[in-house]
């Protein structure tokens, strides 16, 4: 299968690649994201048959209808990290909450949230790739605070690889930063920026459209790629593991093959949302793609009134810090998807100008067949978590929010699957407040030890042993410095 740039072809980048390329160079002609020209499809069968096999069969027959041209040898390779989830033979389990809510928790790899589910195998591939064409690779990752501990883990002391990872100082909650900024491989770097997530994404974005950048690293035998899901990589993975949610539902028997459930989606770049909606169009029986976000409601906007407008909004902090996001990147891939490159192209460049664009009626209406959305605010994220405690089952507070969608706009009484993308424990302040039901500034040590002692819950060696390591990057920089930090890390 081939991939071709959301906004055209501008002659000098090739128009059609391969899987390997896209994942290599992921910034395509005029800055665009390579996607799918088309996407392969299930065959009514397929679910079925599924449900005899393991979650790593399941991702290789999926791998081979997509016609990935990386050796089979490696992917099952790549696809044997996860046997080091929590549990090996279901890496993303399906837990039935109530009768017609059930959450996939893809959490349970080695930086406890969703984002490890793409990020270590595509990071095997990526290595293996520079290793086999013996060629240097910077590999960039800017994170609201998942992001960079997963590409950190999973490249960390790779051949061939260099990571530098850009984090907004503040941005992030203390467990994630620790996880950060006390990685250990001597291949990684990471950068705290004065600034926000959408300022560290766009310095990501114009440092891999940028010909004098990467001439610079040319001169060294430096490549550029990138870690975020601009990078089709990822993408891939996180179609995977909405199917094995239905595969999960026909085995539990919520369902018979051929009905529609609900998949609902905490979103900030939407990769994880266009995971589900290209598994959607290859045929998995998805009736909706329900979006929740928080305060930073830009996608509950776009998808309910067509109006992208950041014109006149700010960046807001929320307990959900991995979704607050106003410039959402995959947005941009479902665009060209339904309304072709030209399009897409006029579209993101009104963005990028009058920093809005409006849908006509009918595109929303397109869109509208395949989603929707709602928001909610942190108090209501809160009284959310303290509920469905006290019920036994724990939320972290972006998953949270998908209660809100769950509760308000699932139409239909079919099932519904709730993503959870995250472990409480990276969030233990927000945590133990909504469980308190009061606003003190707890810190993560303190409200870690609170929470899991008041629910007897196990906290995870990876975190609890954070608090005592060693800090190995300590550089906070402007916005205007991050070039250059990076150039003197790859001269060191
Ligand atoms: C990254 C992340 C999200 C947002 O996922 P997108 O694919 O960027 O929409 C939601 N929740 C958590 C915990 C995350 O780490």
């Amino acid at each position: 299968m081939m991939f071709v740039g959301t906004i055209g072809n501008d002659g000098q980048t090739p128009a059609k690649v391969q899987f390997s390329y896209a994942i290599l160079n992921p910034s395509a002609s005029f800055g665009g994201l390579y996607s799918p020209e088309i996407l392969p499809k299930f065959d009514g069968n397929f679910f079925h048959e599924m449900t005899k096999k393991s979650y790593k069969e399941l991702a290789l027959e999926i791998l081979k209808l997509f016609g990935v041209d990386i050796e089979m040898s490696v992917l099952k390779e790549a696809l044997d990290l996860y046997d080091n989830f929590d549990d090996k033979s279901s890496p993303a389990p399906l837990v039935k909450v109530k009768s017609d809510l059930f959450v996939n928790e893809l959490y349970h790899g080695p930086t406890r949230a969703f984002k490890d589910m793409a990020l270590q195998p595509f990071g095997y591939i990526l290595s293996h790739l520079a290793k086999k064409q013996n060629e240097k690779y910077l590999i960039l990752a800017a994170t609201s605070g998942d992001t960079g501990p997963a590409t950190l883990d999973t490249f960390e002391n790779k051949d061939n690889i260099k990571v530098v990872c850009l984090y907004p100082d503040g941005g992030t909650s203390d467990v994630q930063r620790l996880q950060m900024v006390t990685a250990e491989g001597k291949n990684l770097k990471v950068i705290g920026i004065k600034g926000n997530f959408d300022d560290a994404q766009s310095a990501l974005k114009s440092l891999l459209a940028s010909n004098s950048f990467k001439e610079n690293l040319k001169k060294q035998n430096i490549n550029l790629s990138a870690a975020n899901s601009v990078n089709f990589g990822r993408i891939i993975f996180q179609i995977i593991y909405h199917v094995s949610s239905y595969v999960e539902l026909l085995k539990q028997n919520a369902l018979k093959n051929g009905e529609k459930f609900y998949i609902t989606v905490p979103s900030g770049n939407f990769g994880n949302a266009l995971g589900a909606y290209y598994a959607k169009k290859m045929g998995l029986p998805v009736e909706k793609i329900l979006i929740a976000s928080n305060i930073n409601n830009i996608l509950t906007e776009l998808l309910t009134t067509g109006v992208y407008d950041i014109s006149s909004k700010k960046l807001l902090q929320s307990t959900s810090p991995a979704m607050d996001i106003l410039i959402s990147s995959n947005v941009e891939r479902v665009l060209f998807d339904k309304f072709g490159s030209e399009r897409c192209k006029e579209l993101m460049s009104e963005l990028s100008l009058k920093k809005s664009y409006k849908l006509n009626k009918n595109e929303l209406e397109a869109l509208r067949e395949d989603f929707d959305a709602v928001y909610s605010d942190d108090k209501f994220a809160l009284k959310t978590i303290a509920k469905f405690a006290k019920n036994g089952y724990v939320l972290d507070p972006h998953t949270a929010t998908c209660i809100k969608a769950y509760e308000e706009i699932k139409q239909k009484n079919i099932p519904c699957v709730i993503c959870s993308t995250a472990e409480w424990t990276k969030f233990a302040p927000t945590m133990w407040n909504a469980l308190q039901n009061d606003q003190k500034k707890y810190g993560d040590k303190e409200a870690l030890e609170n929470f899991s002692k008041s629910l007897h819950l196990q906290i995870p060696k990876c975190i609890s042993s954070l608090f005592t390591k060693e800090i190995k990057h300590a550089v906070l920089v402007e916005k205007s410095e991050i070039e250059k930090t990076i150039t003197d890390f790859l001269k060191g």
